[in-house]
């Protein structure tokens, strides 16, 4: 399947078709890929696009998220960004710039930006819980739909046909297919590779849409990117729709935050915040936003039924009302019937005390008398419906039998239903009878709903325990072999695309085999325990701490070189043999052997990294154990 995308994409190419960045930004990954890329060749590059210059300045500042001075120089903004993130982000934007428009009649582009924007910048605020970099994260959800742009840009006419018919997402992934013979997810991880982005970053693009899909393991580092990059898409979509659609989508977004292990109560102000910077940014990159006046009440939770349990219940639904009728006799005469009925009547003789309530209060019926369907009742119509408590109600008209034949155009503002002011007593039970039956309906979805909501928090705690346990080594806390393997992976290829410095420390208790026989097996493992603790201590934050196995650890240390990786290797040799370990009472002595390396040219991969420092820690046993062996930078055997 993949090699059959892969092949197919190798044509796509070919043909030269494909949306690819122009102009500096493609100057930008040109310079970038070459080994002699350097800060102020890209600063005087970018300095000739005022506007990617901005943005870059812009990014850099969001990015940094204020905690330090602002950023005010291009140069930098790109020293703290870095060429590799330099180099996605003028990519990102590029590709915005020039593909806003194009000849594929049925892909609204101005919403695809919308929505991939919003993706963007959902993803880098929920990367932390993939334990992804964010600004990676941030690229990867703006261009997650890409493949779709690439189909409509490859294909304008054929892909508009395809999109006429307004296609389910399945049906469309099928039609693709068999037209174009790749999907639009698959082409666009073929493009995220092809432009240089991290392999965990298009494995999970390829995934996202449908993550069940994915091979990943359970509690993997791409199985937790997937399905960030799921939610940021959904986010994305959600965004895009209009209100009522909105309302629908709601709980899947609940769901696909738990699967991330956020409980419901994190997502309304993760949400606010995305859409006030994709509001922000929005502007900045003229892309059309709305405003999301309604987006409270659109994903807060109503009131709890528990709260008004207790009530003596009714033969009839207890439906609240909202009579709305001028007319005194009309108004008296309807609520008489109501109150009788056992329901919650609110009377109100004007627009404005109508309005007043409804801001305030929930109803699931109103009864509005309109005394002719003139623009001022269609006025007043469209108001009470767009009120907090207005929205969601049965609405019964009122009219004069004269007006009967405007019912249509009535309905279409917003009523439900009409009755006619010489309405017989039968006519009004029975209207009433069917709005019962439609609140009866609204209130089952939405307690549906809410429990939906509800249960998604219980289900994230669940989530976030199971993405915790399967990360994490259950003895000493500190992150597992996986864990730490993975960020082993993603710090090489970052290392070396970005040409930094990456360190690898083995360690090993030394004797620990006699521990355990002279102290028993538990003693052993406090021991492991006290040493992870003492190498957390030691660590810096962006160091990767891993149990290796047994009684041996591992760390990676990013932008670090030999002689730093060689004095923290002293730093906790010397710790570990001045601190005192085992039981309150019964403490003993622990020393442990330290081999470091570094990523050099010659290295083809993460594990020749991890075998070097290895093999300097044979060498550290060899030599009498308790110390700390550096391999030699250069090729070959020579380590000391
Ligand atoms: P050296 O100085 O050469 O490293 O000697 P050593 O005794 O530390 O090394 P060896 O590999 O011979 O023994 C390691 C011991 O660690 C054997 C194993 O039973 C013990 N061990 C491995 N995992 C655990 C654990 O989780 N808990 C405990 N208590 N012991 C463990
Ligand atoms: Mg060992
Ligand atoms: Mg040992």
């Amino acid at each position: 399947m993949i090699e059959d995308a892969k092949r197919r994409f190798e044509d796509l190419k070919a043909t030269g078709l494909l949306p690819s960045p122009k102009g500096v930004a493609l100057a930008v990954l040109e310079l970038t890929q070459r080994t002699d890329a350097s800060i102020p060749a890209l600063t005087r590059l970018v300095q000739t696009d005022p506007a990617m210059a901005g943005r870059i300045l812009r990014y850099a500042n969001a990015a940094h998220g204020g905690s330090l001075r602002h950023i005010a120089s291009l140069p930098h903004a790109i020293v703290f960004l870095g060429l590799f993130r330099v180099r996605q982000v003028a990519l990102g934007f590029s590709l915005i710039d020039h593909y806003r428009s194009g000849n594929c009649a049925n892909f609204d582009y101005p919403a695809y930006w919308t929505a991939s924007l919003a993706a963007g910048i959902a993803a880098q605020q929920v990367a932390h819980q993939a334990q992804c970099p964010p600004d990676e994260s941030f690229t990867c959800g703006l261009l997650a739909g890409v493949g779709r742009l690439a189909l409509a840009t490859v294909f304008p006419y054929e892909y508009s046909e395809l999109l006429a018919g307004a296609p389910s997402e399945l049906a469309l992934r099928q039609a693709e297919v068999a037209g174009f013979g790749l999907h639009h997810a698959e082409l666009s991880a073929e493009l995220l590779e092809d432009w240089g982005l991290p392999e965990i970053f298009h494995r999970a693009v390829r995934y996202h849409e449908i993550p069940a899909e994915a091979p990943f393991p359970a509690g993997s580092r791409a199985h937790a990117l997937t399905a960030v990059l799921h939610f940021a898409a959904r986010v994305g979509h959600l965004l895009s729709m209009d209100a009522t659609q909105r309302w629908e989508r709601v709980p899947s977004l609940y769901h696909a935050a738990a699967q991330l292990g956020l409980e419901d109560h994190e997502v309304p102000p993760l949400f606010e915040s995305v859409v006030e910077q994709w509001q922000d940014w929005g502007r900045e990159l003229r892309l059309p936003t709305h405003d999301f006046s309604d987006l409270k009440s659109l994903l807060t939770l109503p009131p709890d039924p528990a709260a008004v349990a207790g009530q003596p219940a009714l033969v009839v639904l207890p439906m609240q009302v909202a009579l709305v009728a001028p007319s005194a006799a009309l108004r008296e005469r309807l609520a008489d019937t109501l109150d009788a009925m056992g329901l919650r009547v609110e009377r109100a003789n004007d627009r404005d005390g109508a309005l007043n309530y409804l801001r305030g209060h929930s109803v699931d019926l109103m009864l509005v008398e309109l005394a002719d369907p003139a623009t001022a009742s269609l006025e007043l119509l469209r108001s009470l419906r767009a009120t907090a408590g207005g929205r969601h109600a049965h609405c019964i008209v009122i009219i004069p039998p004269s007006a009967e034949a405007e019912v249509a155009r009535l309905m279409l503002e917003g009523a439900s239903d009409y009755l006619l002011t010489d309405y017989t007593e039968a006519a009004l039970l029975a209207r009433l009878h069917a709005a019962q039956r439609v609140v009866a309906l609204q209130g089952a979805v939405r307690a549906e709903r809410e429990s939906v909501i509800r249960s998604s928090g219980e289900w994230a705690r669940s989530n976030r325990r199971l993405l915790q346990e399967a990360l994490t080594d259950p003895l000493t806390q500190l992150a597992n072999r996986r864990y730490g393997l993975d960020r082993l992976n993603q710090e090489w290829s970052f290392a070396s695309h970005h040409g930094t410095q990456l360190a690898c420390l083995m360690l090993d208790i030394d004797h620990f085999k006699a521990i355990n026989d002279r102290h028993g097996h538990e003693v052993g493992d406090l021991v492991l325990s006290q040493i992870a603790r003492v190498l957390e201590k030691l660590c810096r934050k962006n160091d990767v701490v891993f149990r290796y196995g047994g009684e041996e650890f591992c760390i990676v240390c990013p932008s670090t070189g030999l002689a730093d990786a060689v004095l923290l290797g002293e730093r906790i040799v010397r710790a570990v043999r001045e601190g005192r370990h085992g039981q309150v009472g019964a403490r003993f002595n622990v020393t442990l052997s330290v081999g470091v390396a570094v990523r050099t040219a010659d290295m083809a991969d993460p594990e020749s990294l991890l075998a070097r420092a290895d093999k300097a820690l044979y060498h550290a046993k060899a030599n009498g154990r308790d110390r700390v062996v550096a391999a030699r930078c250069e090729v070959g055997e020579s380590e000391a």
